[in-house]
């Protein structure tokens, strides 16, 4: 195949979407610890979770065993909305480069929500609704998630109440309006519709919020109204489950033309993306398919797989939710305020642990400085102005670009563009105006956050 065949852009036909999703954890040969009730120390059983999230996720989430599982029909009409997305042959950025290197991106930025996120939302509100279920909650931090959460809920048709830490709920109106324009009932947290807002209300009067504490509201508030599961947006296997559309599709894409890629890269905050986009690969990779590079990328700051400990953790600073293994920095970890771009989480999803932790995953830390400038570089010559999340993901590519360039190595490059960057211009306005700072936490400052770990084996 030549290389003026591959277009700049490849789009799949709607008879060439893929039917299932593809579950990574029927191929690997060793499964991740199982999650642990904190109440009992014992592995969650399907019971345990049920009473939290809705049930046919929790049957994807203890599923080890089937490879392919279908996507509902009403699942497949919804993504017919905003799938498929395109593949993107970068010709501008390698040339920009000047690199013998071939790249290409995969753009979850095109709907609404701006993000991937709406893969799981989609799946997950959909689930609930096929449960008899009437309403979901969720917590939202940056608001990407919250945002998807909305459109699904709107489409199916259920009460949704997102908790928004309350310093995002302040700074990002228009996130916000967004949301509410979908219909979701959007709750600064802390609040006073639950005893966990009421609590940290009363300890710290004026406090910005957390994630931790949105989360714990947000449980609070689901497992008390009748009909109501709380929705996790990331880490957990389930997520990954939907997210391998992006993958599947990838593939589908590249196997038209005949490339296999050589590298495949994608940004890593609970995991999510990375691990929708290696699926399909790395199914291949571990049945001795393939050689390929697998590249997570996080931030310097939030450095959980390349710093941090592999060991039981709680999956939220609350402490609410059940332990996972996982690479983590402590639940009480928080990045710097100086830190700007996103994928703030202190854990990892337990599947993308295992496969790091089994050789099969090169996990990368970069600077937020060079993700920026990678973002501005990338928005000038392909035209997409990148979230600062996805854009870890591009500093890495560029990278292995050049450093193709200097072996002269015509390596096929593939990497996850997560979202667009409208709502996240005061990070831009920091980098633009010169101010933004390179935080690295000394180790005094990791042990903190592992002081913060169980004491579990
Ligand atoms: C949430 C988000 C991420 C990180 O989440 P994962 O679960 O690691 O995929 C990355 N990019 C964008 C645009 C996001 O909104």
């Amino acid at each position: 195949m030549s290389l003026k065949n591959i277009p700049y852009k490849i789009y799949l036909s709607e008879a060439e979407m893929p039917k299932k999703w593809m579950n990574v954890k029927a191929f690997m040969p060793e499964q991740h610890d199982p999650f642990l009730n904190p109440a009992t120390g014992r592995p969650c059983t399907a019971e345990d979770l049920e009473g939290v999230f809705c049930k046919e996720c929790v049957e994807q989430e203890l599923n080890c065993t089937d490879k392919e599982i279908d996507i509902p029909q009403e699942i497949l009409d919804f993504y017919r909305m905003f799938r498929p997305s395109p593949l993107v042959r970068a010709y501008c950025l390698e040339k920009e480069l000047g690199t013998p290197a071939h790249i290409y991106y995969k753009f979850e930025g095109n709907n609404t929500s701006g993000s991937h996120k709406l893969n799981s939302a989609a799946a997950q509100a959909y689930y609930a609704k096929k449960q008899g279920l009437t309403s979901i909650t969720t917590e939202t931090g940056a608001g990407q998630w919250g945002t998807a959460l909305a459109m699904a809920a709107a489409y199916f048709k259920l009460d949704l109440n997102v908790y928004m830490v309350k310093c995002s709920y302040e700074q990002k109106p228009y996130r916000r309006e967004v949301i509410r324009t979908y219909g979701a009932n959007v709750i600064p947290s802390p609040s006073d519709t639950t005893a966990a807002g009421r609590k940290i209300l009363k300890e710290f009067p004026g406090t910005g919020g957390s994630l931790g504490c949105a989360i714990a509201e947000a449980v609070e508030k689901a497992v008390n109204t009748p009909n109501c599961r709380y929705v996790l947006g990331s880490v957990l296997d389930h997520v990954l489950l939907h997210q391998s559309v992006i993958g599947l599709e990838s593939k589908i894409a590249l196997d038209k033309y005949g490339v296999q890629p050589d590298i495949v890269i994608g940004c890593m905050g609970g995991g999510s993306n990375f691990g929708g986009l290696i699926t399909p690969f790395m199914a291949e990779r571990l049945q001795g398919k393939n050689n390929i590079h697998f590249i997570g990328v996080e931030p310097a700051s939030c450095p959980s797989v390349t710093r941090g400990r592999y060991a039981y953790d709680f999956c939220d600073s609350a402490k609410i939710t059940p332990l996972a293994k996982m690479y983590t920095l402590g639940c009480e970890f928080m990045p710097s305020a100086d830190h700007a771009g996103g994928l703030r989480y202190h854990g990892m999803s337990p599947v993308i642990s295992k496969l790091a932790h089994d050789g099969y995953i090169e996990a990368r830390a970069v600077k937020q400085t060079e993700v920026f400038k990678a973002a501005e570089a990338f928005a000038r010559c392909e035209g997409i102005l990148p979230a600062p999340e996805s854009s870890h993901a591009i500093r890495a590519a560029v990278d292995e670009a050049l450093r193709c360039k200097e072996t002269g190595e015509a390596k096929n490059i593939l990497f996850g563009l997560t979202g667009t960057g409208y709502f996240d211009m005061a990070a831009y306005q920091s980098y633009n105006d010169g101010k933004m700072k390179d935080y690295v936490p000394t180790e005094a400052d990791l042990q903190k956050g592992f002081d913060s770990l169980p004491d579990i084996g």
